[in-house]
């Protein structure tokens, strides 16, 4: 067991059964797990399994470099990348049998030529920009590239595997765009399937869409966010109303505690001070770990990140800094250093959430996870079904691989 003074702990059997319940509320498509940036903070490699264990047929990674690691730790299920830039490994992708998004027509081109030199036979997807307005071919750029990818199919250099897009208000199902969105995606796969295409898989949903837009499943949902149990739309509903749970449970050691009288300036700048005599901890994990400097506490007149302490709630206090922040106690704290403070979790029994950091902050909450930083162990609990997923005796700790990327 790593001897940090903070840890995530990550339930490989929420992540399974987030899958699943994923899968449920896409019953007629497929489902591709997204893994990028480290499993969105939870450990690439480990999440990616659970969720293969839990029922994804994909997986899907922004970065080439991370696609190759799930080959080169042996996972065999389709895996998508689609983030390129020139330079990228396109011919290691292929000789892993990793699908590739084009995104752009220099893409094509790096797919066609790599496919030469390597004598594979490239599984492409097209990606369109719909409305997003990020990456992706316009509909005006899909024809020519379309006609160039559907010659380089017939020299057998490549299979038109895909067409796909993003939405960019999936959060707000009932948002114009999003109708619009679906309608430019419907008329982009019309075009490609006219053509002569034969599409293996046409994606357009991530997690907002898939809880909340059966329209939109087709063939391949590609959520992120909800395969970790957190809510993309909190705003209609709590990883509870949609059967998630939250996987990453973010805790550190108390390092200090000790008595102070009332009017203590506390952390710098004194942002907080103590309203009366009180007992303060000192937390040893900070915005280097990941704990957002914008959810720092000046009570009463703006509560910072909220944690838990030996079954009671209390509230970063001051400043978070780049090691450490403050919490206050209360003046009846009977809190020990070493005492476990646990940041977020599942939230189930009352305690702080990633989606509170979140609002403290002033951000979302796969900020919170993602940033989770590289030197906070990741431990992994539930890797078998049946096992009590908080049975930490049989916690496998390890150091996440750091991600691939
Ligand atoms: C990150 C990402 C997803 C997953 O999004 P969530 O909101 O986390 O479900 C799906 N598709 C693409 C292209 C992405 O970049």
């Amino acid at each position: 067991m790593s001897r940090y003074p903070a840890r995530a702990v990550v339930d490989l059997g929420a992540i399974r059964s987030n899958v699943r319940a994923l899968a449920a509320h896409a019953p007629t498509a497929q489902v591709m797990a997204v893994v990028k940036a480290d499993g969105y903070g939870h450990g690439l490699l480990p999440v990616a399994r659970a969720a293969v264990d839990g029922g994804a047929t994909w997986l899907g990674a922004a970065q080439a470099d991370e696609a190759l690691a799930l080959r080169a730790d042996g996972l065999t299920c389709r895996v998508l990348t689609w983030l390129h830039a020139p330079g990228v490994p396109m011919e290691a992708l292929l000789h892993a049998d990793v699908d590739v998004a084009v995104a752009a027509p220099w893409a094509l081109d790096a797919v066609v030529a790599a496919a030469r030199a390597t004598g594979r036979t490239a599984r492409v997807h097209l990606k369109v920009d719909t409305g997003l307005g990020r990456n992706g071919l316009m509909p005006d750029q899909l024809p020519a590239v379309l006609d160039a990818a559907l010659r380089a199919q017939a020299e057998g250099a490549l299979q038109v595997t895909g067409v796909w897009s993003h939405f960019a208000f999936a959060d707000e199902p009932e948002h114009p765009t999003v109708r619009r969105q679906a309608e430019v995606f419907a008329d982009a796969v019309r075009l490609v399937e006219g053509a002569g295409a034969t599409l293996e898989v046409r994606h357009l949903a991530n997690s907002a869409a898939t809880l909340t837009n059966p329209s939109v499943h087709y063939d391949l949902v590609r959520p992120g966010l909800a395969i970790y149990g957190l809510s993309p739309v909190p705003q209609l509903g709590g990883p509870g109303a949609y059967g998630l749970t939250p996987a990453m449970t973010l805790e550190a050691d108390l390092a200090t505690v000790k008595r102070v009288p009332g009017g203590h300036g506390v952390s710098y700048a004194h942002a907080y001070t103590t309203p009366t005599d009180t007992v303060l901890g000192v937390v040893p994990i900070g915005y280097a770990d990941g704990v957002p400097r914008h959810a720092s506490g000046s009570l009463p007149q703006r509560p910072g990140g909220p944690v838990r302490v030996g079954g009671r709630r209390t509230a970063v206090a001051g400043r978070v800094c780049m090691d450490q922040f403050v919490v206050d106690l209360g003046p009846d704290a009977r809190d020990a250093a070493g005492d476990r403070v646990e940041l977020f979790g599942t939230g189930a029994d009352g305690g702080p959430t990633a989606e509170e950091w979140a609002q403290a902050a002033g951000t979302i909450s796969y900020e919170i996870v993602t940033r989770v930083g590289a030197r906070v162990p990741r431990v992994y609990v539930g890797e078998r079904d049946g096992g009590p997923a908080d049975d930490r005796a049989g916690a496998v700790a390890a150091q996440s691989a750091g991600g691939a990327a």
